[in-house]
């Protein structure tokens, strides 16, 4: 609980009208999109600038206060959940596109900007944000940069990381720090802008990003290649990117999550193949239309059971919608929905889902996996009840399969969702001990009273890695 003292020091900060601790406000903030994590925190405050958000932190780092900052919530990490209370900091008034600069090709924003609204906005003048994580009508850019989120054009555009040219941090001392800016060429220090991306909101808050643009490609051409055999769609995959064709889109559905997927979107998805492969190319109109027909012959070679090509803007943005849409569909099956980013080397794709299938065997659960086939990031998620205690029990055994698995195919057990609490037990699997500890150094160095995002990444017992007979 906060005192009265403390609550005065922030509405003096915020405004009365930008500081809420009711039961019902706090309620609100005590979970997130990960199943079965709840915690309250003692208030949630809405900062309106760098300067106000530099006074909260500056002022919970004296009393040793839990900070939580908090986009729109949609990590699958419980990476905002308040563990130890404190204060959840809200960025709905730091929302604004700062500039974009058409000749240094950036766009600086605040964190609280909506991702999808920032697409639009550069998209307006011909420029291009690729980074397009499936939750981004939601999602703000704060979010994106401190998960490092990927999305469906990660192949060939890599993920938010690689469009980050600067960025404003304030730590926990309520310092304000600058990182980069807007240069293609920077090497002066550390790579500080670096270290804060994907850092979970552990290390500071991120108050302002300088973001890379690119030129928006010309045309765009999309495909759905039906399978009957797994290790037949995994092939092409492999085949595709050995033959030096890097498609802007490669996704996997399997057929569970095809036939949960098209009951939700009714668009005719093929529900009678083992998988499908939502591909898609951009660029020059005759390098897409060169690439698409390599594709297809590749395809066909790993006996492809049909090819569909999207005919019009509309199909191709029902299919590209429908994928996004696969954990909102999955999620309506049961009451609570486990997805898990196991990640793999791409040449591993078939192994990791027959593995994952034979998992989920063996445990007697439902898993269906779908991804960003061309990344090796699957998300084989499991329909489940948090109320069935013996089920819950195998849910956890099976992934911690999944997991060991993916690390034993040279893998790792988070892509793009991050560690927060739910992955924290496992870091030591992918990094070792000393990976471990430099991460606590460099953690001990910015934020020594720990007050930043308490309870995440660090786990307090790290889960003992499972020899699976295979
Ligand atoms: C339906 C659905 C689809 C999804 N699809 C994808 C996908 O395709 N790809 C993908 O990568 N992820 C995906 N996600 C996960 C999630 O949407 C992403 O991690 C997203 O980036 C989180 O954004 P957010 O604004 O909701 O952040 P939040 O969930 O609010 O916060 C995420 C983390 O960032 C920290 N944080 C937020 N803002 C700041 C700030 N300004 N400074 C410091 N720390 C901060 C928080 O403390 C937390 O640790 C999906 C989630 C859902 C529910």
């Amino acid at each position: 609980m906060l005192t009265s003292q403390i609550k005065e020091h922030l509405i003096n900060i915020t405004g009365a009208e930008n500081f809420v601790d009711s039961q019902v406000e706090r309620l609100v903030y005590s979970y997130d999109a990960t199943p079965d994590y709840q915690s309250m925190p003692d208030a949630v405050v809405s900062p309106r600038s760098s300067e106000e958000v530099a006074k909260i932190l500056a002022l919970c780092n004296e009393y040793k206060i839990p900070v939580i900052p908090r986009g729109s919530g949609t990590n699958l990490c419980a990476g905002t959940c308040p563990v130890k209370g404190g204060i959840v900091i809200l960025f709905n008034h730091m929302n604004q596109i700062l500039e974009i600069d058409e000749e240094n090709l950036t766009v600086t924003c605040q964190p609280g900007v909506i991702t999808l609204d920032l697409i639009r906005e550069v998209e307006k003048k011909g420029l291009f944000y690729p980074p397009d994580p499936s939750s981004m009508k939601i999602s703000t850019i704060g979010g994106n940069l401190n998960e490092n989120s990927g999305g469906l054009r990660g192949l060939k555009y890599g993920v938010t990381r690689d469009y980050v040219l600067g960025l404003e941090v304030t730590l926990p001392n309520g310092e304000i720090v600058r990182t980069g800016g807007k240069l293609a060429k920077d090497v002066a220090g550390y790579d500080l802008t670096r270290l804060f991306i994907g850092s979970e909101g552990t290390l500071g808050i991120i108050t302002e990003a300088t973001l890379k643009l690119i030129p928006i490609p010309k045309t765009k051409k999309t495909m759905l290649v039906h399978y009957q055999d797994l290790e037949d769609a995994a092939r092409s995959v492999s085949k595709i990117i050995a033959n030096k064709v890097i498609p802007a889109t490669l996704e996997f559905l399997d057929q569970p999550t095809l036939k949960v997927v098209e009951d939700y979107s009714r668009i005719g998805l093929p529900t009678d193949v083992k998988c499908v492969l939502l591909i898609e190319q951009d660029g020059e109109g005759h390098s897409v239309e060169k690439d698409m027909i390599k594709i297809e012959e590749i395809c066909k070679s790993e006996n492809a059971y049909s090819i569909q090509i999207a005919q019009t803007e509309n199909e191709a943005e029902a299919l590209r919608t429908a994928r996004r849409n696969a954990l909102s569909a999955l999620a309506r099956m049961k009451p609570t929905t486990i997805l898990e980013d196991a990640t793999v080397p791409r040449s591993e794709i078939a192994k990791m889902v027959m593995a994952i299938n034979e998992i989920a065997n063996k445990h007697q659960i439902n898993i269906c996996t779908f991804g960003h086939a061309g990344d090796g990031n699957l998300h084989p998620t499991c329909p489940t009840d948090v109320r069935d205690k013996d089920e819950m029990q195998r849910v956890e055994n099976a992934f911690d399969e999944i997991f060991d698995k993916a690390i034993e195919l040279g893998g790792t057990i988070t892509g793009e969702h991050g560690v927060g609490i739910v992955k924290a037990p496992y870091l030591e699997w992918k990094l070792g001990e000393s990976g471990v500890n430099v991460m606590k150094s460099i953690k001990d160095a910015l934020d020594p009273n720990h007050i930043m995002n308490p309870g995440k990444m660090f786990a307090k017992d790290t889960r003992k890695r499972v020899v699976v007979s295979r």
